[in-house]
């Protein structure tokens, strides 16, 4: 008889989920975590960047209050108000964590999780090492920000940093041109830093669709964010205080802190997956079928572990899928179709299905409608900043297969458009579909005329 039916290693988003279900299911499940239960997302990840991004949109609204009438006085940004802030938020959020772990009878073990077997795992703590035996376990240890081997790396931060930074850098370079990188160099640029942006590409948000990409870029450097792309840092060099980059252009940039959002690896390290025959993939990640099993029979991994999506909501479909799989008698497996995401940029961009391009390779025959405006709230304020909206319609069957948004409120517009892409949503219902007026989301139901095909296809 095992200690547990189910051992999970990681209380993040995945594990936590996971495990709660299973025990719903009735499994005796124990739970493992070396820091704060509620992982990435919760502890270093969406939440907090969340909040942050919130602190960092009243400058605008202050700009903006003006056109409307208000007085709004001077302003002032206090860095350390806003991180304490922060982390009251982050305890709460982890207390509610715990909380849901106890109620739904879960055992939670402080300390690192390794197997020492196909079926034990060896927890070792403040209060010193601890086997515990189990029928399945499941690996949902999240993933880690990996950064270039350049000279003075060891200068730089990663994200992990950026949210306890002592105070508001004056002068900050993010490297990277994908979510974490263009979040962060909103959150530094709205929050008053003077904001250099490096990109290795040619244009940031690789894999998103074209024009999305296109307008996000003209949308930041209309604000003042210095984006620069096809350049990359070389070295680092501290002088006094400051950091000193060498650019691939040749040239050097002063900064105060270096920020490197340049992709997550797979936390599978020390876990002792190789050891007992787990099949890891070339970036560390824990290969795993449909069902989430890895190649060894009883050891499952769900979330940014395995190296699929690596986001929040997939983690938690997959440990949901997998405790339902083990203890629910409902084999299930996560349908990764039009997932939706979010970049939580300023402007924000959303986005579900495919890309333009990516729906011409697969259907051939596209047509695309795009709207380009400004919204509302901008008029008065006399802000330049223009939303872009963009659906992609299968021409054979007439369905909407990918709709793209760039502008104000763009999360919160495409959750509701990727419940219609999910059902499978012609453009006809669309259209036949009553705006909500006046509104930026009204778009979607009142593009009539598609980019003209050469247009389009440039
Ligand atoms: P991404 O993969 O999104 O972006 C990494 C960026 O770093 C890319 O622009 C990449 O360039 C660049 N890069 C990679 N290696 C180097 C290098 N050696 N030198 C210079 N640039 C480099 O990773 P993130 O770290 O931004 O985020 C990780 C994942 O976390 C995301 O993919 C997403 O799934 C998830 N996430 C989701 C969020 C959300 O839902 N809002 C928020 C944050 C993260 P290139 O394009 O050329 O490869």
């Amino acid at each position: 008889m095992y200690d547990f039916d189910l051992f999970v290693i990681g209380a993040g988003s995945g594990g936590v989920r996971a495990s709660r279900m299973a025990a719903g299911y009735g499994a005796r499940v124990g739970i493992c975590e070396e820091y704060r239960v509620g992982g990435t997302c919760v502890i270093r990840g969406c939440v907090p960047k969340k909040l942050l991004v919130y602190a960092s949109e009243f400058g605008e609204h202050f700009e903006d209050a003006a056109g409307f009438g208000w007085d709004v006085g001077e302003r002032h940004f206090d860095w350390a108000t806003l991180i304490a802030n922060k982390d009251r938020e982050i305890d709460r959020l982890n207390g509610l964590y715990l909380q849901t772990l106890r109620n739904a009878g879960v055992t939670l073990l402080n300390g690192r999780g390794r197997l020492k077997s196909p079926h034990e795992i060896e927890i070792s703590g403040k209060d010193g090492n601890r086997t515990v035996t189990a029928d399945k376990i499941l690996i949902a240890t999240g993933g880690w920000p990996t950064m270039p081997d350049i000279p003075g790396i060891e200068h730089a931060i990663t994200s992990n940093e950026a949210f306890h930074l002592p105070r508001l850098p004056d002068r900050i370079a993010v490297v990277g041109g994908g979510y974490i990188a263009l979040e962060f160099a909103c959150i530094f640029h709205g929050l008053g830093s003077q904001v250099v942006q490096l990109y290795r590409g040619e244009q940031i948000l690789r894999g998103f669709d074209r024009d999305v990409r296109n307008a996000l870029a003209d949308a930041l450097r209309g604000k003042g964010l210095d984006l620069r792309v096809e350049t990359n840092v070389t070295a680092i060099e501290k002088n006094g205080d400051a950091l000193v980059l060498a650019l691939t252009d040749g040239s050097n940039l002063e900064v105060d802190a270096v920020m490197f959002a340049t992709g997550r690896a797979p936390n599978t390290r020390g876990l002792g997956l190789a050891e007992v025959g787990v099949a890891l993939d070339d970036k560390g990640g824990v290969v795993v079928d449909e069902y989430s099993r890895s190649s060894v029979e009883n050891i499952y991994a769900v979330g940014d572990v395995t190296d699929r999506i690596a986001l929040t909501p997939v983690a938690i479909k997959e440990g949901a899928a997998v405790a339902a799989t083990l203890f629910g008698d409902k084999p299930t497996r996560v349908d990764y179709r039009d997932v939706p995401s979010a970049v939580f940029s300023q402007p924000t961009v959303a986005t579900v299905g495919l890309t333009e391009d990516e729906a011409r390779a697969e259907y051939g025959d596209v047509d695309v409608y795009i709207s380009r405006f400004r919204p509302m709230k901008y008029t008065l304020p006399g802000r330049e900043e223009r939303a872009l909206m963009k659906l992609v319609v299968d021409r054979a069957s007439d369905r909407v297969v990918g709709a793209h948004m760039v502008g104000p409120d763009a999360a919160e517009i495409i959750q509701g458009v990727a419940i219609a892409l999910k059902c499978g949503a012609t453009k006809a219902q669309f259209d036949a579909t009553v705006a909500i007026h006046p509104s930026s989301a009204e778009e979607f139901v009142l593009m009539r005329e598609p980019v003209p095909q050469q247009v389009a296809a440039q």
